[in-house]
């Protein structure tokens, strides 16, 4: 098969791109297109622009751009009212040539079978920029669990691993938190893998709560991780902390994080937001009392009802389009489309989110001189501390949080000189230069290996 690679992102040469994917049955319909570009096809595109760019042979590129495996389960759940509702669950292992499958299961009503696969192939990526043995993997259950008690969330969660189990395990595929899925929801999955092998198996999920074997620092990882990463580019470029604005898209997990992380370092955060909406003062918000006030001991509270002083209310868009030096989109993927690409006023966006920029709208930031930390770099600090709490499971010996911190910030920072290095090298953007860097290591692991029976 010849292999064309998009060198712009004009829809014909997505397509194009999409074209040489393979095609794969069993497809699930609909998906979150926010620009009519899903993530698959931006995750396609970059795979082919970075394969052409590291100077892979096609046979690798053939196998790079198909899962290893793919598992589509129908989870019958008896809910509250007794009757019994049937919900779609994936798990995808892309790629296990340098170690364990690895990634996240999320709970979400667009989950589908292609963005899942999508995912998968990120955290390959991720994993291999950051220089941990593993492969990518990615699960997800399409459910609104808003809409769900605690009870229905449980016996999905269970029901869903028991469908799981055989592709699982700590030696072959460990999941983690992910989007509205978090240490509970780890603990489920253990306990009910457990009852299956007949003994605590503690390392066949990462993210779990402390109590059971979990990482410290493991919670705010992902958050610490942006963090390290925006420091790491503000002192590169010659910014000062002190005249620096940053805006969040997103206050959950990683964005309530890197939020607290940034104002803790003495960064002026000047716009957060949630899926009400978000919240503005130019003089600097006062994280702390957001934060306190969204994770109040009765509960999460939603930004549209906070109220502080010198505080105005905008929109999710307004924030993404909001004149400051540093955007952090860490809410869900396709947020900067073809569509808003071009009303984007900040100086640098640190990807914090999955995602959240189509391959089209990176092209538009590129041309603007948008400089653009992707995603498989930016918030990896996550599934690194997945790695150090599966070898603190492994070895049975726990570290202390200064120890998970510091060697989050040496990895973090390793990798991102190693990605800003390949950028000035190869004379490409940070995205570009991280794939390069990612698939190179996966393309060697799978040249050394050699190709089964071969
Ligand atoms: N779900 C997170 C991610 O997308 C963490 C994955 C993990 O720790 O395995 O990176």
């Amino acid at each position: 098969m010849h292999r064309t690679v998009a060198t712009g992102d004009s829809a014909a040469e997505v397509a194009m791109v999409d074209d040489i994917k393979p095609s794969i049955e069993g497809r699930a319909p609909g998906g979150r297109e926010t620009s009519g570009e899903s993530l698959h096809s931006s995750a396609s595109v970059q795979l082919a622009r970075a394969v052409e760019a590291a100077g892979i042979s096609n046979d690798i590129y053939e196998i790079l751009a198909r899962p290893e495996r793919e598992l589509v389960v129908s989870i019958p759940v008896v809910m509250e009212d007794g009757h019994v509702k049937v919900f779609t669950g994936y798990r995808v292992q892309h790629c296990s040539a340098r170690g364990p499958c690895k990634g996240g299961i999320r709970y979400h009503p667009d989950a589908t079978l292609e963005e899942t696969r999508a995912l998968a192939a990120l955290m390959t990526w991720k994993c291999a920029v950051v220089n941990i043995p593993y492969g990518g993997a990615k699960g997800a259950v399409r459910c609104d669990p808003g809409t769900l008690s605690q009870e229905e969330i449980k016996r999905l969660t269970r029901r869903y691993t028991a469908m799981i189990i055989p592709i699982l395990g700590p030696k072959t595929d460990i999941p983690a938190p992910d989007i509205n899925t978090n240490g509970q929801t780890m603990a489920w999955i253990m306990d009910t893998y457990s009852m299956f092998m007949g003994y605590t198996v503690p390392d066949v999920v990462t993210g779990k709560p402390v109590d059971l074997g979990g990482s410290l620092g493991r919670r705010e990882a992902t958050g610490r991780g942006v963090a390290i990463i925006v420091m790491q580019l503000l002192s590169r470029l010659g910014y000062l902390a002190s005249e620096v604005t940053i805006a969040v898209q997103g206050f959950g997990k990683v964005g309530g994080a890197v939020a607290s992380i940034l104002d803790n370092e003495g960064y002026k955060v000047v716009a957060v937001s949630d899926v009400s909406g978000g919240i503005y003062n130019p003089q600097g918000l006062d994280i702390k009392d957001v934060s306190r006030y969204v994770y109040s001991p009765e509960g999460i509270r939603l930004l549209k009802d906070y109220e502080g002083k010198g505080v105005e209310h905008i929109t999710n868009e307004e924030l993404l389009t909001m004149d400051v030096d540093v955007l952090i989109p860490a809410a869900i993927e396709g947020q900067i489309t073809s569509k808003n690409a071009d009303s984007v006023k900040a100086r640098m966006i640190v990807e914090g989110a999955n995602g959240p920029t189509t391959s089209e709208a990176d092209s538009i930031l590129r041309d603007k001189g948008i400089v653009v930390v992707p995603d498989i770099l930016a918030n990896a600090g996550g599934v690194v501390v997945s790695y150090f709490e599966w070898v603190q499971n492994l070895q049975s010996y726990f570290w202390d949080l200064g120890e998970v911190n510091q060697n989050l910030a040496r990895i973090m920072t390793k990798a991102f000189d190693e990605v800003w290095h390949m950028s000035q090298e190869r004379n490409v953007d940070l995205r570009t230069a991280a794939y390069i860097l990612a698939v190179k290591r996966v393309a060697s692991a799978i040249e050394q290996r050699g190709i089964f029976p071969y």
